[in-house]
């Protein structure tokens, strides 16, 4: 098979495995336990979190351990400020979004490349915005949004309210999960006060999250019961996962550079591949702002959903936006966004490498495309 979904779930990687398993089973010890073995649990899990909190330049206690981004998103918005206006990025993650209805949020615009309008930004951070949320890459486009810039904003207005004794804070939150992969992350030069990370994207198991928590940012309980994680997530804690989180974000992170040449190669060969022919493929974004691993492509006029299930035939996997909006069969709000028309947005994949595709993939799976590509521009004639 060729996998080309990676965006929406990794394998777990070897050595990452290999760290898990004495966790699922000699070191099966509740952390909050009093006997010795587990307090050796407690300190292997704190030890992991800190490991963790280092690859994005941060310390384990201000780590939350969650069950995976969508909950460390909620766990986020617990620090919204009350009767404060809350800004989103049009093209958030649905957890983002959907949290954004809560608060009725404002959404800021993108530009075709689905980059912030930076523009659109300034004019709603206004004296009432209390909590914004950027992630730092998209998980469609691949999009990576200039952080440290709508941080320095923020900092001016945060200077203008202490020079008109306006005491309303601004928190500052980011959803690195697809980011982690490739973006080198520290904390501090991204200027956030929250960060979103997600062990399901970088080659770590499923289910298994983080929020940094910078300091005075206050957030509420999201569970209560041991008082866990500071008391804001309470539940027993998932060692075995989060020790093979911190495995996977510590490799990912030394092999940031390597992997990122590795995915420039492979999306020019399939680049090429799918410009070949006479199917015309938009390649949707810019790669100067995209993760290396993404190529979102719109081929006008055919129906993605009947590609990607001839393409399955070929055990080609791939798909036609976030797992979750698919699923639902809406058009992608994203595509919408960056100005897609209606046809574009139904001939879109999102297609996502990963550590085990080769150059081989890569034509195999640009002809077989082309080929489905094909098939159906003669099947809508
Ligand atoms: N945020 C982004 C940007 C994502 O890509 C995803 C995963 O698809 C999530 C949040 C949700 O992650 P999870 O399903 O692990 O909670």
């Amino acid at each position: 098979m060729i996998f080309l979904d990676y965006a929406s779930a990794t394998p777990v990687l070897e050595s990452v495995k290999k760290a898990m398993t004495p966790y699922l089973s000699e070191i099966f010890f509740n952390p909050s336990a009093p006997y010795l073995p587990a307090k050796h649990a407690r300190e292997d899990y704190e030890k992991a979190k800190a490991d963790l909190a280092h690859t994005i330049g941060s310390k384990g206690d201000d780590l939350i351990i969650t069950s995976g981004a969508t909950e460390a998103n909620n766990l986020a918005f617990t620090a919204v400020p009350e009767n404060s206006t809350v800004l989103v990025l049009e093209t958030e993650h649905a957890s983002v979004l959907n949290l954004g209805k809560k608060y009725e949020a404002k959404l800021i615009k993108v530009d075709k490349n689905g980059r912030i309008d930076l523009e659109d930004f300034k004019k709603h951070l206004t004296d009432k915005v209390g909590f914004i949320s950027v992630a730092l890459a998209n998980n469609e486009l691949g999009t990576i949004q200039p952080l440290a810039e709508i941080a320095e904003l923020i900092r001016k207005e945060r200077e203008n309210r202490l020079l008109n004794n306006n005491p309303l804070p601004i928190i500052f939150h980011s959803d690195a999960s697809q980011a982690l992969n490739l973006v080198p992350i520290s904390v501090a030069r991204l200027g956030v006060d929250l960060l979103t990370i997600n062990s399901a994207k970088v080659y770590g198991p499923k289910g298994v999250g983080a929020l940094y928590q910078g300091h005075r940012i206050n957030l509420k309980p999201i569970s209560e019961c041991g008082g866990q994680e500071k008391g804001l997530r309470s539940g027993t804690e998932n060692v075995a996962g989060l020790v093979g989180f911190a495995k996977a974000a510590e490799e990912t992170k030394a092999h940031q550079n390597g992997n990122r040449k590795h995915y420039e190669k492979l999306r020019k060969i399939l680049k090429d591949e799918l410009k070949k022919s006479e199917i015309e493929p938009i390649f949707l974004g810019s790669e100067k702002y995209q993760l290396a691993n993404f190529c979102p492509v719109s081929f006008p006029g055919v129906d993605a959903e009947r590609l990607i299930f001839r393409l399955e035939e070929d055990e080609i996997y791939l798909s036609t936006g976030a797992a979750c909006s698919a699923s639902k069969g809406e058009p992608s709000h994203v595509l919408k966004a960056i100005g897609l028309t209606d046809q574009e947005i139904e001939g879109s994949l999102r297609i996502s490498l990963g550590k085990d595709n080769t150059e081989e993939d890569m034509h195999i799976a640009g002809q077989k495309i082309v080929e489905a590509v094909k098939k159906e521009l003669q099947f809508s004639l």
